[in-house]
């Protein structure tokens, strides 16, 4: 008997008949005498149809006034109203089953509204009740915050509840279901022939995940990773579990460092900011980080140039999309601090990267890529580099065919 925490995403729960697959797939578990609880999503397209009309009538409200609260309270209903229709599922296979909201268990969260953290998470509750036998299914992405509302943790936010919870109750295992079967080389929507790997070390996913591969949200891994908790990422479609290897996130083995490259990760959530003639002193680029941290804006990569005239610099670096406004004004506003004459933007990037453990033991690994973007006539107009990934900037139209050319040019199709 094991205790076993397994998550559904929001396509897995998509309508009602998904539904009852999740509950087959959960059933069967319970049924080998296990203990398990399950975290789930809102249906599919829920979250985003709430927040569009959060955004709507916040849009209207030009008396302004904070609506970050209540925005929460808005878009964490999708997953309470799944949590009540896979329990009932669950009844009618003869399993006894409750719901848990985030602030029945409770599972407190700092106060940061929509990007909340996980503080700290309950079980006292729960932890008997799954014991006892009964299947809780606990509604993701939400808790509540230290003044008793109820916040949420960030898009894509339930795997990291799942993780936490899975910690939290000290579970054996923890199994994120999803719409693949597992992690892929990139993503294959857009690579048909991307590869599934039937393991991935913690530091690659982590990487890849904080680099646009949606398939699990980046906070969940590294929670993973700080407990040395495995997760298996799998498909929720099929109740064969025979069929369903998935893939293991992991600490890495000697394996897992012959591969140079494991995978490519796009994000086009970003976009490019370049002040121009700054003068070229010491602290400029640290000012410009200032007015960015205190408009509560992530910087993410800065490369400075010079300008044709002497001592005069340019600054390029990217924010989040979201950001971009926000940066625009907060930026205008600290015009003279900073001490520039000019600002173009351009929302319209994209980020592509690879990303390897083998890569701190191989050389060669940038000229391959930077050839394979030449080849395709590519331009790169930001890079940033760590010791397991690069990241180029490239003009969002050509998403597409620089991941497939990397995805080629590093053979990830085949089996390494
Ligand atoms: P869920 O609703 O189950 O949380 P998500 O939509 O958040 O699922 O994540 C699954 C999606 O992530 C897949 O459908 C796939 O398009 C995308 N994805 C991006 N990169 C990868 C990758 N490297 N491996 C697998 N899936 C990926
Ligand atoms: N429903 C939330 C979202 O769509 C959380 C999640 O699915 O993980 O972002
Ligand atoms: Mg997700």
């Amino acid at each position: 008997m094991a205790r076993i925490v397994m998550k559904f995403g929001g396509t897995s729960v998509g309508d009602l008949d998904r539904i009852r697959r999740v509950a087959r797939l959960v059933a069967s578990e319970a049924k080998q005498g296990n203990e398990v609880a399950v975290v789930v999503s809102a249906m599919s397209g829920e979250t985003n149809r709430l927040v569009a009309m959060a955004d709507d009538l916040s849009a209207d409200s030009k008396l302004g006034g904070s609506i970050d609260d209540e925005y929460d309270a808005i878009v964490a209903s999708g997953e309470q109203v799944t949590t009540g229709l896979l329990a009932i599922a669950l009844r009618r296979l003869g399993i006894t089953a409750r719901s848990w909201q985030g602030w029945q268990l409770p599972l407190t969260t700092d106060g940061a509204h929509a990007v909340a953290r996980i503080a700290d998470i309950n079980t006292d509750e729960i932890s008997p009740s799954l014991s006892d036998g009964t299947v809780g299914v606990v509604a993701g992405f939400q808790g509540i915050s230290p003044t008793g509302r109820i916040a949420t943790l960030g898009r894509g936010g339930s795997d990291t509840s799942a993780v936490a919870l899975a910690v939290a109750l000290k579970a054996d295992r923890c199994d994120i279901y999803t719409d693949v079967d597992g992690i892929y080389t990139t993503d294959p929507r857009i690579v048909p022939e991307a590869r599934r790997l039937n393991r991935i070390a913690f530091e690659e996913m982590l990487e890849l995940a904080s680099l646009g591969a949606k398939v699990l949200q980046t906070r969940s891994v590294e929670l993973a990773m700080n407990n040395n908790l495995p997760i298996r990422v799998l498909t929720s479609f099929t109740e064969d579990a025979s069929e369903n290897p998935g893939t293991l996130v992991c600490h890495e083995d000697e394996t897992m460092e012959e591969r140079v490259v494991s995978g490519v990760a796009y994000s086009r959530d970003e976009a490019r900011i370049t002040l121009m003639r700054l003068s070229d002193e010491p602290g400029i680029v640290a000012r410009v980080c200032r007015a960015m941290a205190e408009a509560n804006i992530i910087v993410d990569m800065i490369v400075q140039g010079r300008s044709a005239k002497k001592d005069v610099a340019n600054l390029t670096f990217t924010v989040g999309k979201r950001d971009l406004d926000k940066a625009i004004t907060a930026l205008n506003n600290s015009r003279e601090m900073i001490g520039f004459e000019g600002l173009k933007h351009d929302g319209n990037v994209c980020k592509v990267s690879i990303v390897g453990i083998g890569m701190r033991s191989h050389t060669g690994v940038a000229q391959t890529m930077f050839e394979a973007l030449a080849e395709r006539n590519i331009n790169v107009q930001v890079i940033a580099t760590s010791e397991i990934k690069i990241s180029v900037l490239i003009d969002a139209e050509y998403t597409e065919l620089a991941v497939r050319a990397l995805h080629n040019a590093f053979n990830l199709a085949e089996a390494s």
